[in-house]
């Protein structure tokens, strides 16, 4: 039986109209996004395998994706080749630490989970002759000197900076996937996500949805970075998982953004769950990480026409669920 919180995290009905995969192995299944991706791939009817070391992961989500018929968690570093005896038809290959908290705590795993952890999921995926899809993200554009961002950008990325354990790790897990697929045919495909917020993050992994949302509901003021008018731009986890779910049932290589155009400034954001969670907190600034991006905004006229993929659900919404979903967790129901 799936608990009431797990009931909060449901985000979307399944897709009638989507591909059916037999069995999926999803790496990083028990991490936030990961963690939704299973659940919706099992409500589809799915049989997945979660391989995941759990490093970032919260034991909440290993729980109720280990308590679903039809979901084998296999406890696994990816660095060290691992091996599925089932047939296998797709591979979503999710494993890494992805906020900064964790990749700033994690850089040489950050960096050997993006190379060697892609190198064997592709092989998995090889073996197998199934579908494989790359989680990378909008961190390869770095602090991007286009507005908004297209996959033909490459980029502005500090390669010895502190954040360029997690960037350049997703830029070379490209790499090495556009170079499998070339070399030994591997159907692989690549999609580059935004920040994605929803239920199920960690209050206290760093990254600012789930960071404003607990400082709010404890009265605590919102601590914004730098002058607050840095933009994001947010994705709902389920729009993200249509999108994900979307690029595997294609045959696009990529890579494909996949992320939310609506753009807000940081200070927006803290005002919105101010109000949402009808806080009285207040704002404080505090220094900006190095290496910050100033904006971040996708250009998703590809995946709109070629994956008829779009995000459906607005901000307000989004954190609105988010928030009811945090309430439900302080409750313990
Ligand atoms: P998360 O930290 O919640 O989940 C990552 C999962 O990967 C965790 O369960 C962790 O234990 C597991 N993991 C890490 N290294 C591993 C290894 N070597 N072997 C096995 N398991 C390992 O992060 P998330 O936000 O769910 O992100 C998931 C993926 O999506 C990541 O690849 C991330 O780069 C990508 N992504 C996420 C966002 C976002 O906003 N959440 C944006 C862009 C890209």
């Amino acid at each position: 039986m799936r608990g009431t919180r797990d009931r909060a995290a449901a985000v979307q009905p399944s897709r009638p109209d989507a591909p059916r995969y037999r069995h999926a192995v999803v790496t990083g299944g028990a991490g936030f996004v990961g963690s939704h991706l299973c659940a919706e791939l099992l409500d589809r009817g799915t049989e997945v395998t979660c391989v995941d070391d759990l490093c970032t992961a919260h034991p909440d989500h290993v729980r109720a994706l280990t308590g679903r018929p039809g979901c084998t968690l296999l406890r696994a570093d990816v660095t060290e080749p691992f091996s599925v005896a089932q047939p296998v038809d797709l591979v979503l290959h999710f494993a890494s630490p992805a906020s900064p908290a964790d990749y700033l705590r994690l850089p040489l795993h950050t960096l050997e989970t993006g190379s060697l952890g892609t190198r064997n999921a592709l092989a998995l995926a090889r073996e197998h002759g199934a579908r494989f899809i790359l989680a990378s993200t909008s961190e390869v554009y770095g602090d991007p000197l286009e507005h908004p961002q297209s996959e033909r950008y490459w980029g502005n990325v500090n390669p010895v900076g502190p954040r360029s354990v997690y960037d350049e790790a997703k830029r070379f897990a490209e790499a090495l996937t556009v170079a499998e697929a070339e070399v030994h045919g591997t159907d692989a495909g690549i999609v580059r996500l935004f920040n994605t917020y929803g239920p199920r993050m960690r209050g206290h992994d760093g990254r600012a949805v789930p960071t404003f949302i607990r400082q709010a509901l404890a009265g605590e003021p919102l601590t914004v970075t730098g002058d607050g008018r840095q933009t994001r731009s947010l994705t709902y986890v389920a729009d993200t998982v249509a999108g994900v779910l979307a690029m595997a049932g294609s045959e696009l290589r990529g890579p494909v953004n996949i992320g939310n155009p609506d753009e807000i400034s940081m200070l927006d954001l803290a005002r919105l769950v101010i109000r949402l969670t009808g806080s009285s907190s207040g704002v404080r600034l505090i220094d900006r990480p190095t290496d910050d991006p100033m904006v971040r905004c996708p250009d998703i006229t590809l995946a709109r026409g070629k994956l008829q993929w779009e995000p459906r659900v607005t901000a307000p919404d989004g954190l609105a669920r988010t928030i009811a979903w945090f309430r439900a967790r302080e409750r313990g129901d």
